[in-house]
């Protein structure tokens, strides 16, 4: 079998819907942990699995020889993602799987973000799998999904200076995701994903204006002052800090990606920032 966790988060469900164009229903697993999350996929035919990274005993038996396995990373930042995800590596190495692959960050980030990522490939090397780590760069919906207060206030306010982001779509990722589920040769790879276009706050300030018809204009701060208005904003101190935290990195360049392999393993271009900001402004 093909197996997914985090099958009904926002890149689960992506990469669910574009194995369904490949494979047979009944040859993929949903890893969820939430059943009636996922009835629309029961309903078409995926097999249900139900289990929680924070509880390892449901893992078990799940997992069976020969299985490629795409281990989604959770979500809930803070809460020893490395122990939730060494969880499902040990189950995973029980049963002897043929493939796990698990989608990390890039091997540039040094944002305290990347933490989780860089334990949890620790982990999974030292586990002896084969496995394939997915180094996804950012995704364009982390910008796209959160225009409101842009669009409110005309401007695009950040700590990134002059810095570039190379994102790409979350169905992009999946795309490179499902590649390596579905073919062959990706056992022991470390394929570093982004975007084909690296682009900065300034000319996403601008492709803003384009669209909206809207003077939009780009406001850098500084890290201090951006966690002060993330704060400001009603979010905790410690994901603020973060938040912040990636800025920077974008400023020193640890987010633009140029290996080209996300558009080598999808087979076409990755989609333009141009683009999730259209359909982010339809929706
Ligand atoms: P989502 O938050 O939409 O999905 C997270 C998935 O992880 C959900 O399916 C969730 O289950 C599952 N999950 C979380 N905690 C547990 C747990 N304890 N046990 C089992 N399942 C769990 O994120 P995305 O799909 O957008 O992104 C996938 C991952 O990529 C994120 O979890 C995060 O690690 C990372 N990420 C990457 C970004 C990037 O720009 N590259 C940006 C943001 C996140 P449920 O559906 O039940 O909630």
């Amino acid at each position: 079998s093909i197996v997914v966790t985090g099958a009904t988060g926002n890149l689960g469900r992506h990469v669910v819907e574009q194995l369904l164009e490949k494979v047979p229903a009944d040859q993929v697993t949903a890893v969820v942990r939430t059943p009636e999350k996922a009835a629309d996929l029961a309903e078409r035919g995926v097999k249900l699995a139900v289990a929680d990274y924070s509880a390892p005993e449901t893992f078990a038996g799940l997992f069976a020889a020969g299985d490629k396995v795409l281990l989604i990373s959770g979500s809930e930042v803070g809460n020893d993602r490395v122990g939730q995800h060494k969880a499902v590596i040990d189950a995973a190495k029980a049963a002897g799987v043929a493939l796990l692959a698990y989608t990390s960050a890039p091997g540039t980030l040094t944002a305290a973000l990347a933490d989780d990522h860089r334990g949890t490939e620790k982990a999974l090397l030292e586990s002896g799998l084969p496995y394939t780590l997915l180094r996804n760069g950012w995704y364009h919906e982390n910008y796209t999904e959160n225009l409101a207060p842009v669009l409110q206030y005309s401007a695009v306010t950040h700590a990134s200076g002059a810095g570039r982001v190379s994102s790409a779509s979350r169905a992009d990722y999946a795309a490179a995701a499902v590649a390596v589920l579905t073919g062959e040769g990706h056992e022991n790879q470390t394929y570093e994903l982004g975007g084909d276009v690296a682009w900065s706050f300034a000319e996403y300030a601008t492709e803003l204006s384009r669209q909206t018809g809207k003077e939009i204009a780009e406001n850098p701060v500084s890290v201090e002052a951006f966690t002060g208005i993330l704060t400001g904003a009603g979010l905790p101190e410690p994901v603020a800090a973060i938040l912040a935290g990636v800025d920077a990195s974008v400023e020193k360049g640890e987010l633009v990606v140029d290996s080209g392999d996300l558009s080598r393993l999808a087979g076409r271009p990755t989609t333009p920032i141009s683009e999730a900001i259209s359909a982010a402004l339809k929706g």
